[in-house]
């Protein structure tokens, strides 16, 4: 039976119209079965869901009422469309007014009604006749106002190349939704929402333990293979959800689990990531940084930290690093980690190469005025791998050596072993690099995929050793290691360049084993330029607009 209210709303629509001859009134409950009895009465499969009025369709038929009902709900007066369970043909239904109730749908149908148009479904996918995006969201805005829901958004990695490449695609896309359909719709409501993405609506009160429960029970349906002509095809899928109060903020709900599901995929195959405020917060903050990072420079907001670098036989400073820091004018001073990544996926980061390389010639031509002996200091900037797919890189140093009519070599370009997996391009840049009489470092070396490969095909100068072998330079397998290293790289002509040094005891052992260099805390932190040499001389060096900026580690 409907609840008490859902009746009387019925009731006193259906005295509203009651002028109209032929007005049929339904009031049911959304993708129920609805058996249309001869003469006027229509019983409803599902409990509660009630029909009154004469047979809209032919009689005896069952019927499916689709997704379309609901957004008619929302327009006040609109066509709603049922289904025929045996033809499985869709009937236009001209609804003269469709009302949302606590927990039913009241649709009042015209004398037109029933019309017996075969029409294109709205709400439903037509490759797998689950509900599609807007069928879903209308099932959301469907719901009782207090009730809870939780959207499971599950994308299937690799299905979206099946379906561009494959006309077979369909089958399989098919075989996933019956799967779907056949072990958990129970718990609620299935859509495909994209080519590759799935949504399962649930319309209960989920905690934590059982949203991840039936995210990783999703999981694992879309993991069990697929026959797809003689193979058998493997997905796994990445998974975000969001539990929430469905029916007053249906898009926000659906935006959550989007957010979730981004930071799954992010994470790399096979993940679940339920939504939260931390991750909102996490992921708006990324995102208004990836927004603003472009801009960043015109507004002054970049600017690099110099750490020396010191010869570890008498402590002499012989260069230094440069080290890009951001003052964002609403998250703070923000370290490379914050916004380098960022500025390395969205493409930004070659944009910077001139001005990195500028600023920090600029910073070398005012270090070596107040470093003696000068004319050996080194600047070292840091460059990423995507930054080797093109040529700019090197005509922003080829430009830079010549403005400042600098030695080249006294430009160290500093790469990490990740970045220099980069491939035959990366490799060609480099030795365009190494060409121009620039220097190259291999930044964290030993942290990363440590491959020789590079070490034999590059011109490389020095190798920056990774803190983590510095801070444990005590145990005796590093402390072998690093004179391993040593050895190799005496073989090759190549410095090492010991990275994190920050107690004197790590000092005192580096410097026995014979690492030739050192760059650390312990030495000098990283400081605007004009903390190393002082004001006057660090002028034409941009500076961070509110003073000086130390990074706490
Ligand atoms: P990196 O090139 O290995 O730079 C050394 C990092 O270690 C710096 O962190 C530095 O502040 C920190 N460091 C130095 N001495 C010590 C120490 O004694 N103890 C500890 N715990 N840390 C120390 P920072 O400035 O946060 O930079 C992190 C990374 O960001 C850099 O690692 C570099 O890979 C990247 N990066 C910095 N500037 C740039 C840039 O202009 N372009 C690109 N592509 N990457 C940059
Ligand atoms: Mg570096
Ligand atoms: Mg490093």
């Amino acid at each position: 039976m409907l609840p008490e209210s859902s009746r009387s709303i019925a009731s006193r629509i259906s005295e509203d119209v009651a002028r109209f001859l032929d007005v049929r009134l339904w009031s049911v409950r959304p993708d129920t079965m609805v058996e249309c009895a001869p003469p006027a009465w229509v019983r409803a499969a599902a409990p509660g869901a009630t029909f009154r009025g004469p047979p809209p369709i032919a009689a005896g038929d069952r019927f499916h009422v689709v997704a379309c009902l609901e957004q008619a709900a929302r327009r006040g007066r609109a066509e709603a469309i049922v289904r025929a369970e045996e033809s499985g043909e869709d009937l236009l239904i001209v609804a003269l007014d469709v009302r949302p109730t606590e927990d039913a749908l009241v649709v009042l149908a015209g004398p037109d009604a029933a019309a017996g148009r075969t029409v294109e479904p709205v709400g439903l996918d037509s490759a797998t006749e689950l509900l599609d995006s807007v069928g879903l969201l209308e099932r959301l805005r469907a719901l009782p106002i207090e009730r809870d829901a939780a959207i499971f958004l599950a994308r299937v990695e690799g299905l979206s190349d099946v379906v561009r490449t494959s006309v077979e695609a369909g089958d399989v896309v098919a075989a996933l939704a019956d799967r779907f359909r056949a072990r958990l719709a129970e718990r609620g409501w299935w859509a495909r929402i994209d080519v590759d993405t799935f949504a399962l609506l649930v319309t209960e009160d989920l905690d934590e333990l059982d949203g991840s429960f039936l995210a990783d029970r999703i999981a694992e349906l879309v993991r069990q293979p697929i026959a797809y002509g003689d193979r058998a095809l493997e997905f796994t899928a990445a998974i975000g959800w969001s539990v929430g109060r469905g029916r007053r903020f249906p898009t926000a709900l659906l935006y959550d689990a989007g957010v979730a599901l981004a930071e799954a995929s992010r994470h790399g195959v096979g993940r679940t990531v339920a939504y939260s405020e931390r991750l909102r917060e996490r992921i708006t903050r990324r995102s208004t940084l990836r927004h603003d990072l472009p801009s960043a420079l015109a507004r002054d907001e970049l600017f690099l930290d110099f750490q020396p670098i010191h010869d570890l036989h008498d402590l002499t400073p012989i260069g230094a690093e440069a080290l890009m820091r951001w003052q964002h004018p609403d998250y703070g001073l923000l370290r490379p980690a914050d916004f380098i990544p960022l500025a390395e996926e969205s493409g930004v980061i070659a944009d910077l190469g001139w001005w990195l390389a500028d600023q920090a010639v600029r910073a070398l031509v005012a270090l070596r005025g107040a470093f003696a002996p000068a004319s050996e200091f080194t600047v070292a900037i840091n460059v990423s791998g995507r930054q080797l797919n093109d040529d700019r890189l090197v005509r922003d140093l080829d430009r830079v050596i010549e403005l400042h009519r600098i030695d080249p070599s006294s430009i160290v370009v500093e790469l990490t072993e990740t970045a220099l997996m980069a491939g035959d391009q990366g490799i060609e840049t480099l030795l365009r690099v190494a060409d121009l009489g620039c220097r190259i470092a291999v930044d964290d070396f030993g942290a990363g995929f440590a491959s020789l490969d590079y070490l034999s095909r590059l011109p490389v100068d020095s190798v920056k050793l990774h803190p983590s072998f510095v801070h444990r330079i005590d145990e005796p397998r590093v402390t072998r290691l690093v004179a391993a290293v040593l050895v190799l790289c005496r073989q090759l002509g190549v410095g090492v360049v010991a990275e994190g040094i920050e107690s004197s005891r790590q000092l005192k052992r580096l410097r026995e084993l014979g690492v030739g260099y050192g760059q650390g805390y312990l030495l000098g932190r990283p400081v605007a330029l004009d903390g190393l040499i002082g004001e006057e001389a660090a002028a034409g060096v941009s500076r961070p607009r509110s003073g000086p900026a130390v990074l706490v580690p």
